[in-house]
Order: C-alpha cells, then sequence, then structure tokens
C-alpha cells in the first residue's frame, strides 16, 4: 500500500470517523432529547397518577364517610329505639315501684289510722249482745293475686281454713283468681289499679274502677263479687271525695263493704318477722267477738306466709272459735258508718 493510498484511506478513515461522531453525537442528542422527552412524560404519569390515586384516594374517603355518618346515624337511631326502651321500662319499673310505694304506703297508713280508731266497748257489747259466745274469726288477705298467693292458698288448704282475698286487677294471675274461688275462699274486691290518686279523684272514678275489677273478675271467675274493702280503708284520710259518698255508691250497688279491726302488720316494714306478725295477731283476736285481720298478699312479704300457720293453729285451738270466710251475713266490722 502506498503512503498516498494510506493517507487516502486515513483520511476517509478520519472523515468517516468524523461522521460517525457525528452521527453518534447527533443520535446522543437525540438520544437524551427521547430520554429527557420521556424523563417528562414519565413526570407527567407521575403526576397523573399521583392525582388519580388522590383522587381515588378521595372518592374513597367520601364513601367511607357517607357510610360512617349512615353508620353513625343508624348506631344513633338504634341509642334512640334502646333509650326509648329503656325510658319505658324505667317508666314502668317506676309505676310498679310506685304502685309498691302505695301499696306500703296503704298498709303503713290503714295502720295508723287503725291504731286512731277507738274501737268502744260499745262495738263489743254489741257483738257480744247480738251473738253466742262462739268467736269468729276472718283472715282476710288485700293486694293478691302476688307470687305468694299460692303458698297462702297451700296453708289455708293444709288446715282446711277458708279466708277472704281482697284483690285487685293484675294480668297473667288467671289460675290464683280462680283458685281462690275454687278452693272455697271469698273473692273480694279491692280496687283494679289500687292507685289512691286515681280511684279517690270522684265518686265516677271510684265506680269506673270497682265496675272494671267486677267484670274481670266475673269474666274470669263467673263469680259476681259484692264484698269490697276500699284501699286505706273507710276512714283513709287521702280521698279527695267524702268516703260517705263512695259508700253510699255501694249501698245503691247493693255491695258490702268491710274494714278489718286486728291489723298483722305485715305491710309496716320491709320486713317485719312472722313472730312479730303472728304477735301483733294473736295479742289481739281476744278483744273482740268478730275478729276481722288484715293481712297482704304481696310479693316480698313471705313472712306473711311464715306466719299463719302458728296464728291458724293457735284460734283453731282456742276454744268457741271459729275461723271463717266473709260473706254478707258477716258482722259489718267498718270504720265508718
Ligand atoms: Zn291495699
Amino acid at each position: 500500500m502506498s503512503d498516498k493510498q494510506e493517507f487516502v484511506e486515513e483520511s476517509v478513515t478520519d472523515y468517516e470517523t468524523e461522521q460517525t461522531n457525528d452521527e453518534l453525537k447527533k443520535n446522543i442528542k437525540e438520544l437524551s432529547d427521547v430520554n429527557r422527552l420521556s424523563k417528562i412524560k414519565m413526570k407527567n404519569v407521575f403526576i397523573l397518577s399521583m392525582m388519580f390515586f388522590l383522587s381515588l384516594t378521595s372518592l374513597i374517603m367520601l364513601f367511607l364517610l357517607i357510610g360512617l355518618y349512615f353508620q353513625i346515624d343508624g348506631i344513633k337511631q338504634e341509642i334512640h329505639i334502646i333509650k326509648d326502651t329503656e325510658a319505658t321500662i324505667n317508666t314502668e319499673l317506676s309505676n310498679s315501684a310506685n304502685s309498691n310505694v302505695q301499696v306500703d304506703t296503704d298498709a303503713q297508713l290503714v295502720d295508723e289510722l287503725e291504731n286512731k280508731v277507738l274501737w268502744d266497748d260499745n262495738h263489743l257489747t254489741e257483738n257480744v249482745q247480738s251473738d253466742s259466745a262462739i268467736r269468729r274469726v276472718y283472715l282476710t288477705f288485700d293486694d293478691g293475686p302476688s307470687p305468694n298467693t299460692d303458698a297462702i292458698l297451700d296453708v289455708l288448704d293444709q288446715y282446711g281454713v277458708k279466708a277472704t282475698f281482697f284483690v285487685v286487677g293484675k294480668q297473667n294471675y288467671n289460675s290464683q283468681y280462680k283458685r281462690i274461688v275454687d278452693d272455697g275462699h271469698t273473692l273480694g274486691m279491692h280496687s283494679f289499679s289500687h292507685k289512691y290518686n286515681e280511684i279517690y279523684d270522684s265518686v265516677e272514678a271510684y265506680a269506673n274502677d270497682i265496675s272494671k275489677l267486677h267484670d274481670y273478675l266475673y269474666e274470669m271467675t263467673g263469680v259476681d263479687c259484692d264484698i269490697v274493702r276500699f284501699p286505706g280503708g273507710s276512714s283513709n284520710t287521702i280521698s279527695k271525695v267524702d268516703m260517705k259518698e263512695l259508700i253510699n255508691y255501694l249501698n245503691e250497688e247493693d255491695m258490702l263493704f268491710f274494714d278489718w279491726n286486728v291489723s298483722s302488720g305485715d305491710a309496716l316494714g320491709k320486713n317485719v318477722s312472722a313472730d312479730k306478725i303472728a304477735s301483733n295477731v294473736l295479742d289481739n283476736v281476744n278483744k273482740y267477738k268478730n275478729v276481722i285481720i288484715l293481712f297482704h298478699d304481696a310479693a316480698g312479704k313471705q313472712s306473711t306466709v311464715e306466719a299463719l300457720p302458728k296464728i291458724i293453729e293457735t284460734i283453731l285451738e282456742s276454744s268457741d272459735t271459729v275461723l271463717l270466710p266473709i260473706s254478707r251475713d258477716t258482722f259489718p266490722v267498718q270504720h265508718l258508718h
């Protein structure tokens, strides 16, 4: 190879190299342009993705918030329902508590009243004169039926003794009302509601209450009740109506009311002992020829049931003494005539 040729070739090579370099540079530039573009594109894609992601997140958050709102609303409604139920239960509880209080107040009141009633000698003389030497004793139970009714009936059954139940209007005690009648005891009317503020508001209110109880008992037992005991007794001082007006109403309806002259004191406290109840009764039975004893057939008064055997046994052992259920022929022991 000649020098010239070599030079030419080298020049060509140089030229080519230069050209290649240029091309390479161009390519690199293009590449870097592409790179820059793709970087921009990537940046855009990134931003778009981020925006998309953010929108999606916002949307999800929105849905969650809406869901939460409705859920809270639902929970709120549920709380509302629970609160309503609670309120109803509380009302019922306070009603029943009130009625318990009333029953207790009733008993307390009547016991207090009874202490004020002077059982003068006339009363006793009257009894002695009007009757033979026989002492008639009547066990009476107010405020039932109750969870204790069956236990009381069992004791009475055990001794073959008949008593009197002055009942109130209660649901779910059908069998107890029936058993009182089937066992041969006297079913008397006390009051349907046993609410002083209602029954003693007017003669009409009292009449409605007694009629309601009368029909209720007739429907359940077939007994046409006409024996009555006023809540608090005829001498109660709570009634807004003159008790004489209520007595007139009973007379018009041919209904007969009975109070009591011996109180067992079983409603004077929450836990009056069976011994105390028995002595309250037995210490006073001998004072009269016609003895109407006040007991309570009420929830939580188990000591009344416990006191019964001793009371019944002692009375049955007494000479010339009989235990009877109240009837229209019974001497009317009444605080108010
Ligand atoms: Zn009562």
